[in-house]
């Protein structure tokens, strides 16, 4: 791309030249080869029977096995696809449905989009020709509101079932469902995993049978520091330039948890071989690969390729690496033993990404990773005893700690409306099932008997948050939609704003001059605006410090959002400038993250009370208003407010009249009355005054 330059060196390096996603040529001997030596080439035949005979299926097989790429395969070619009928497969990851459909697409010689394809969300490459489609658990699921009994698939594959993603989870409920209404000679679910409870799988799908492919594992030597590490970052970047130096041939795998993280172990790893080759000449380079779902697909494949002779791999991934996407020629595991993990707080009803130590079975399967193509070792940065004391068996099902809003809406508007009763393999807490509908009702997607309303039906035609969604169908009343739209694609990308370490305060000023008195909402329509003025160009972007493709995608969001509310007949227009009726739009999806200025420091939340503060970064960091609505919270130092927008706290009343009203005028004194607005609903006092049961026992 024209923005190479300002791509660091270490990134260049790993995305090397040609991509190699996409088509190439007909399936040749080498990768029929290749396909032929995997372990489930073997049981092709004995796995297509036990698929024929039983409409359930579990099938179990360590990771590499061939699972994902090959089953497809063995459906399309024994006939599944037939009579327009599909093969689908879901992954609960976007970058892992997208580079397996891309591989298979490759193993059966076709552009990727024609007979394979993949369809995540903002993005469907798919074709009317699709016969093998590889999708995320939750585009599935909302393929499942438009036509709940799924008839365009003959096979469901839902794949990686051990990751327990809320999609995944939902799905089960679904497709047992599905299975008991469409003939067994018509639909087959096959449930797929590489580690999973299978006999509690077998018996929550009637007691199906389970196919286990047998691994092909070589032994891997586990070795565990002696003492806690303090700093697992520097401990892992020792242990990998330990290996490289000390231990013989064969790739390493590194498991980090994010992007900022991989990108800065990768900086300084790459900074450290080079000033070793300056030294000696004996140290053969060690090619350093990134992965993690925001990197482009080009740098993806790369990492599948063999490292040059001569040459070391060092591949630094998220939990990715761990089970969806596996990596041939892994010789060293380094385990620092942590991952970056939902969780939800149900005080404030929110979920937040945090960096959790992971479990045995996730600590097992990473090591497993260095056992491939060979004997291996696993470099874990914990203690033995930590191991067995302090992780977790397994992981906690995602459902078990999210906020659940979205699916409680899906589940809703497919109908289902005792979720208390919902066939969930674990059932969810039902205080947190019970703050969802709160949050719904709220938002008037549901009415008091906890039905799914008009307004709330069409929320759940956006692949979107609830609070996003009613943004959306808010600002179509208030005559903002142009302007929601764009706002609601911004907020969904990654930050537009590029800070080099090197450039810090050029990139700031340069971000000041979007800056909008308004707040980041604004100011983020404002850079969108700006581009569009510059035609798009790359030029402007590279000098006014915006990474384009952030931008880019924005751009296919909003496309994809302009498309459904077309489908829906819902109209586009634009508020001319008149940002008021635009932020009223914002805050009558976001009410529920309004805060207000403290005396003492910060800000308070209104729903919980709680201390928050303006992010550093927000272009009201310097205004401070009275009254804010945030677009969410992030935890580092403190408890900040990411994408702040200043607001009259009148709009709140008049929002979100089913959450806020003027507080008691008898109670409280003149002052008070006019600054305050308190929630209609007291959480402190839920037990005297618990109206939503009184609601749920209503007679209907
Ligand atoms: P499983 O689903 O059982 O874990 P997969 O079907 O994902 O196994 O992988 C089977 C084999 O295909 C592995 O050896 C893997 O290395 C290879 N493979 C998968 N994706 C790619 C790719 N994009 N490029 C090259 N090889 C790949
Ligand atoms: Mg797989």
């Amino acid at each position: 791309g024209s923005q190479i330059q300002e791509i660091p060196e270490w990134k260049r390096q790993a995305m090397g030249s040609a991509p190699s996603f996409g088509y190439k040529r007909p399936e040749n001997a080498t990768m029929r080869e290749q396909r032929e030596s995997l372990p489930i080439y073997q049981l092709r035949e004995p796995l297509l029977d036990a698929v024929n005979d039983n409409q359930l299926l579990i099938v179990i097989g360590e990771t590499g096995s061939g699972k994902t790429t090959q089953m497809t395969q063995y459906l399309y070619e024994a006939g599944y696809s037939k009579n327009g009928r599909r093969i689908g497969c879901t992954q609960p990851r976007r970058v892992a449905a997208m580079s397996v459909a891309a591989r298979v697409a490759e193993e059966r010689g076709c552009q990727l989009g024609t007979l394979v394809g993949y369809s995540i969300r903002f993005d469907d490459c798919t074709s009317p020709e699709t016969e093998i489609k590889y999708m995320t658990d939750g585009m599935l699921l909302r393929e499942a509101l438009i036509d709940s009994d799924l008839r365009q698939y003959s096979v469901i594959m839902l794949d990686e079932a051990h990751e327990r993603t809320i999609s995944t989870d939902v799905l089960f409920g679904l497709l047992k469902g599905c299975v008991q209404r469409r003939s067994p000679h018509d639909f087959k679910l096959i449930v797929t995993s590489a580690t999973l409870d299978a006999e509690k799988f077998s018996q929550y799908f009637f007691s199906c049978p389970i196919f286990t492919i047998p691994g092909r594992a070589f032994p891997v030597e586990v070795l565990y520091s002696r003492e806690p590490e303090s700093d697992y970052l520097d401990a892992a970047l020792l242990t990998v330039m330990q290996i490289h130096l000390l231990e013989g041939p064969g790739d390493i795998l590194l498991f980090l948890t994010g992007q900022e993280e991989i990108d800065t172990a990768a900086s300084i790893l790459f900074e450290r071989c080079k000033s070793l080759g300056k030294n000696s000449a004996k140290i053969p380079p060690l090619l350093i690969l990134p992965v993690y779902s925001a990197l482009p697909s080009e740098m993806q494949t790369r990492i599948f390729e063999p490292a040059p002779r001569g040459t070391r791999k060092c591949v630094i991934a998220t939990n990715i690496a761990e089970a969806s996407l596996t990596i041939d020629g892994i010789s060293y595991v380094v385990d620092p033993g942590f991952a970056k993990q939902k969780v939800y707080n149900p005080r404030l009803g929110m979920d937040s990404l945090i960096v959790a130590p992971i479990s045995q079975a996730s600590a097992r399967q990473r090591a497993g990773r260095a056992g491939r193509t060979g004997p291996g070792k696993c470099f874990r940065l914990y203690t033995e005893s930590a191991f067995t004391n302090e992780l977790l068996p397994t992981n906690v099902p995602e459902l078990q700690r999210s906020n659940l809003s979205n699916v409680v809406l899906m589940l809703k508007a497919l109908g289902i409306n005792d979720l208390l009763r919902f066939d969930f393999m674990d059932p969810p807490p039902t205080q947190h099932l019970i703050s969802a509908l709160e949050t719904l009702y709220y938002l008037g997607a549901l009415d008091d008997e906890g039905l799914l309303t008009r307004l709330g039906r069409k929320m759940a035609e956006f692949p979107l948050e609830p609070m996003l969604s009613k943004l959306v169908l808010a600002s179509v009343d208030l005559g903002c939609s142009e302007e929601a739209l764009t706002i609601v694609a911004m907020v969904s990308v990654d930050s537009v704003f590029y800070r080099p370490k090197e450039k810090q305060a050029q990139a700031d000023q340069r971000k000041a001059r979007f800056h909008q008195p308004e707040g980041d909402h604004i100011t983020l329509l404002a850079v969108w605006d700006a581009w569009k003025a510059s035609h798009m160009s790359n030029a402007w972007c590279h000098e006014n410090f915006i990474q384009q493709r952030a931008l880019r995608r924005a751009e296919e969001i909003r496309k994809q959002l302009v498309t459904i509310m077309d489908r829906y007949k819902l109209d586009l227009v634009s508020c001319r400038k008149n940002y008021v009726v635009l932020r009223k739009a914002i805050v009558a999806g976001y009410f529920l993250h309004a805060a207000k200025k403290d005396p003492q420091e910060g800000y308070r939340t209104l729903v919980e009370n709680q201390i928050v503060y303006v992010h550093p970064a927000s272009s009201l960091f310097h205004l401070q208003p009275e009254w804010l609505i945030y677009h969410e919270l992030i935890q580092t130092t403190k408890e900040y407010m990411r994408e702040a927008m200043v607001i009259d706290s009148s709009w709140l009343r008049d929002l979100a009249p089913r959450f806020f009203k003027l507080a008691d005028p008898n109670q409280i004194t003149r002052r008070k009355r006019k600054e305050r607005i308190e929630p209609l609903f007291d959480h402190k006092a839920q037990n005297q005054n618990d109206w939503r049961l009184s609601r749920r026992t209503k007679p209907k």
